[in-house]
């Protein structure tokens, strides 16, 4: 179908936000309650909350193959097929078909892509951690890459204003280095994670085991609910879509508040191919765009630009932005562009059975677990690599059937509850390596004849010296918490698959070294801003996402001062 304009003639606005997912909502609300006009181009589809969410109330038997893609489309998926967890028939459609979109994998890159409105604020998996200073200081502390140009208290107020807005429901825990937010209530822990943590805590000084503080909503608030939102389920079945906006999403919360505002133009199926930069003006006048479906390009024009395709996607925008000012790409004098590429390492942990509180059960489907920051090199600790990781953990109570049972035996044996089973997982910080990187290839090019991303990237010592700490003290934790049967796993995973990509614009103090200054503006076209996963200049162990929320709030809301002062 060809791509209609709300108003055709229309190609001026005072934002361009590119990217529909968890950064570029952010940004299009902000933009537009400060009364800008803001045009927010989407590659993917358009997506409408609740209506596209086909599955959201399926069960498992209404699937033709109760869940597992047949055979014959998982060839449509070449990358995610290598981990087949990520991919089924449930909620495939929110992911885009690899087969469709090539890269080049000079080194192993598992990219998973959800290109259409909302991006991967549809699929994550919703755990929002604030990084600390622990994490903005250990760059120029050890000596490592470039430091960071803020600091916490830089962030605090605006992690303190997303939180209020996304809705996370948490505990406060006062631990120094996983600052405490504004949380609703959390969703309980159960029976033996109390156990456990307090064996944890009590063997273990400077280990906590808290609760997940994650983006459902539990208390909601009139703001909230005046959007349609409502409190979680205990339903579980997030990654489908959630009807009732229980979980933060931009189709349940940025898109309708930036809707509300009447300064909202959504343009799906625009594929934003550069950056427009006016040499003379020493600034950027617009975008260029292809549409998806037609391959017919056009051009939009702003006063601000805001890149928020995710990480990988607007270092692609800004490489493929060339003029004569940036022969390399936009803002990129220093020549790191597409450098020190991260992602979180994983796959990592142990698990065990608590052979207790068998008379006890779990309330609801809780759709989340419980989080144990990040103890290693934390205080007096000091280990032989840098930095450290935190573990999601999570406890079942399996069901007690064997592949063997059939008919009334696995009936019955589904009838009775197995052991509780617990499992600790490891997500931990990889460091920032300029090898690591991304690049436009030379000859390869997709079907809207934009060249291909060629990925090179791999983990190093230091991210295999730290693995062995995480398999070591997951099993202690457990051992200390009365555990039985306990096993480990150390499960490398193709670099990208944790899916949380970042870096290759990096914030700095000066364009010598970097893309970004310390307001996330590119040096040398400052009405252009990046507030994704690029801009990243470490990666803290904590999950990102709630990072760049909270610096899409904060770039958004200096750029309109900025407008207003006539600086951009
Ligand atoms: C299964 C899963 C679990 C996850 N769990 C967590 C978690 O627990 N906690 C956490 O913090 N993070 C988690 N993440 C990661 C999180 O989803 C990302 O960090 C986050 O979505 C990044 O936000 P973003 O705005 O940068 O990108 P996205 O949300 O990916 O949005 C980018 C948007 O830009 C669009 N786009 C791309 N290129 C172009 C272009 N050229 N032109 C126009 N539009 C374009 C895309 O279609 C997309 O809609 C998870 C991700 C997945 C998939
Ligand atoms: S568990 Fe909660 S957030 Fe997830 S889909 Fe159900 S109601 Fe929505």
């Amino acid at each position: 179908m060809p791509l209609k304009d709300p108003d055709p003639s229309q190609n001026f606005f005072d934002a361009i936000v590119v990217g529909s997912g968890i950064s570029g909502g952010w940004a299009a609300k902000e933009l537009c309650e400060k009364g800008l006009k803001v045009l927010l181009l989407e590659r993917g589809r358009s997506v409408e909350h609740i209506v596209d969410y086909p599955t959201a109330t399926s069960k498992p038997w209404d699937f033709p193959h109760r869940g597992r893609m047949p055979l014959k489309d998982l060839k449509e998926y070449p990358i995610m097929s290598r981990s087949r967890n990520k991919l089924n028939e449930a909620t495939a459609h929110f992911f885009v078909k690899d087969a469709d979109h090539p890269y080049v994998e000079e080194k192993r890159f598992d990219w998973i892509r959800s290109w259409q409105e909302g991006g991967k604020s549809i699929t994550w998996g919703r755990i929002a951690l604030r990084m600390s200073d622990l994490d903005f200081e250990a760059n120029v502390k050890e000596g490592i890459s470039i430091d960071w140009p803020i600091r916490y208290k830089d962030l605090a107020p605006w992690y303190d204003y997303v939180e209020k807005f996304a809705g996370i429901s948490g505990s406060r825990d006062g631990i120094d280095h996983l600052p405490d937010g504004i949380f609703q209530p959390p969703m309980p822990l159960n029976c033996v994670e109390e156990e456990l943590k307090e064996a944890i805590e009590s063997h273990f000084p400077g280990r906590y085991l808290i609760h997940a503080r994650q983006a459902h909503l539990t208390q909601p608030t009139p703001e909230q609910t005046e959007l349609g939102r409502a409190s979680c389920q205990y339903r579980n079945m997030c990654s489908k879509g959630c009807p009732y906006g229980g979980y933060f999403s931009s189709q349940a919360a940025t898109l309708p508040a930036a809707r509300k505002t009447g300064n909202l133009t959504t343009r799906p199926d625009s594929i934003v191919h550069s950056v427009i930069y006016d040499d003379k003006k020493q600034k950027a006048t617009g975008v260029r765009v292809i549409d998806r479906q037609t391959h017919e390009t056009k051009e939009f024009y702003a006063r601000v630009i805001f890149l928020n395709a995710s990480a990988l996607g607007s270092t692609f925008i800004l490489m493929n932005s060339v003029s004569g000012r940036f022969p390399q790409g936009l803002g990129n004098d220093s020549g790191v562009l597409g450098h020190y590429l991260m992602d979180h390492h994983f796959g990592v942990g142990a698990s065990g059975t608590y052979e207790g509180f068998k008379d006890k059960y779990h309330f609801g489907r809780r759709p989340n677990g419980f989080y144990i920051p990040r103890f290693r090199n934390v205080g007096k600790d000091q280990r032989d690599y840098l930095r450290g990781f935190g573990y999601e953990g999570n406890t079942k109570r399996p069901r007690n059937t064997s592949p063997e049972d059939f008919g009334i035996t696995m009936k019955n044996a589904a009838a009775i509850p197995g052991p509780w089973v617990t499992e600790l997982s490891g997500f931990a910080e990889t460091l920032p390596y300029f090898d690591n990187h991304v690049r436009l290839s030379d000859k390869q090019k997709d079907q809207w004849g934009l060249p291909q991303l060629v990925m090179s990237a791999e983990y190093k010592e230091n991210e295999r010296k730290m693995r062995k700490d995480m398999v070591n003290d997951a099993a202690e934790m457990l051992e200390a918490g009365g555990f039985k049967h306990i096993t480990t796993f150390d499960d490398w995973k193709g670099f990208g698959l944790c899916i949380h990509e970042m870096g290759t614009a990096r914030m700095g103090h000066s364009p010598k070294d970097s893309l970004l200054n310390r307001h996330n503006q590119v040096w040398g076209a400052e009405n252009v801003f990046v507030t994704d996963g690029a801009c990243m200049t470490s990666s803290s162990a904590v999950n990102p996402s709630l990072t760049y929320m909270a610096l899409a709030a904060r770039a958004a809301d200096f750029a309109v001062r900025e407008m207003k002062k006539g600086n951009l």
